[in-house]
């Protein structure tokens, strides 16, 4: 708003709801929409049964924004392109129709994956990347009643509309994200790995969420999530899929990568992403490993 990207008619502050508790379930654990960052990132049973969510809100901008930010405005944050902000510049995501500017121009942050030749911008939430590992799912409501939705279906690729960051429908307010239980088996191999320009107050260049459940040497399953890589948090099945039932090792995790990385496509200035990123899930499948 300051820098005249969006220029809404109406504000409403929605900080009164009743929207702030983190409370178990039988399913699992309901994380309100305004809980901060903070205070999920801190809160002992997310500590204790969803480490890697921890470790993913921490990696985030700084304590201070940590402490107002909330679930809902995290999720709901838009790109970092510098294109978007720059109202000088063309930009579909910003005004459809007037061209990408990124796409030919200095395009260093943007997508490997999934973008289209109306945007390649990227999510640039570090949360989002672990709530898609962890299969969390957001709970809305609005004017036709309440509805649930995967976090892995809440962003959408580009395609056509770059101006719609998500599926959420007008009128429609995130009321809670819920983590199952299930994922509460990847409660000790995890690891976070954000790759930056430098180590605090900075988006991510790469980031991966990495979470083994491993019975001796065996992974008996995983989790894989890539951040900066795509207009929303990007879950590599395939790699979790030839994971399973592997022995933990350098070339088992190599061989993930290369899976990993099928599909992905640089532009002029990310080319060093294509070596980046598969380095960083070597290194996060290690870490977790540990
Ligand atoms: C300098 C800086 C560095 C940052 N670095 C990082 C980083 O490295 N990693 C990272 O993940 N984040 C980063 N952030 C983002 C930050 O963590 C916040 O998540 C983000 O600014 C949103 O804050 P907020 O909760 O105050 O949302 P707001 O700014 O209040 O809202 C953001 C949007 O979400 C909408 N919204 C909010 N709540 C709801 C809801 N319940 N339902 C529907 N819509 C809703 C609002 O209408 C608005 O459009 C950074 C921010 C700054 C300013
Ligand atoms: S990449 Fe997307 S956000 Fe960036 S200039 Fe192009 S359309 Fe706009």
């Amino acid at each position: 708003m300051k820098m005249g990207v969006v220029m809404p008619e109406r504000l409403v502050d929605i900080n009164g709801l009743p929207l702030k508790t983190i409370t178990k379930t039988t399913e699992g654990l309901h994380i309100g929409a305004l809980a901060t960052n903070s205070d999920v990132a801190d809160h002992s049973l997310v500590l204790q049964d969803y480490p890697l969510l921890s470790l993913a809100i921490n990696a985030g901008a700084s304590p201070q924004l940590r402490n107002m930010a909330t679930v809902g405005g995290n999720m709901m944050q838009r790109t970092r392109c510098n294109y978007f902000f720059d109202t000088a510049m063309p930009c579909n995501k910003r005004s459809p129709g007037s061209g990408c500017g990124a796409l030919t121009g200095y395009n260093r942050m943007h997508a490997l994956f999934g973008a289209s030749d109306q945007c390649i911008a990227v999510n640039p939430s570090d949360m989002n990347v672990a709530m898609v590992a962890l299969d969390a799912v957001v709970h809305v409501k609005g004017p036709k009643g309440e509805r649930k939705i995967k976090f892995a279906d809440f962003h959408r690729l580009p395609g056509d509309h770059p101006e719609k960051d998500n599926t959420l429908e007008r009128g429609e307010l995130i009321m809670a994200v819920d983590l199952p239980a299930a994922a509460q088996a990847f409660n000790r191999h995890v690891h976070y790995l954000k790759i930056r320009d430098r180590s605090s107050y900075a988006f991510a260049l790469i980031s991966v969420a990495a979470a083994l459940n491993v019975d001796g040497t065996t992974i008996t399953d995983a989790r894989l999530a890539m951040g900066g890589v795509a207009h929303k948090p990007w879950r590599l099945h395939t790699a979790e899929v030839f994971l399973k039932g592997k022995t933990v090792g350098d070339e088992v995790f190599r061989q993930a990568a290369q899976m990993a990385m099928q599909g992905a496509k640089a532009y002029k200035y990310n080319q060093f992403k294509l070596t980046m990123a598969p380095n960083a899930i070597v290194q996060a499948l290690k870490m977790a490993s540990a």
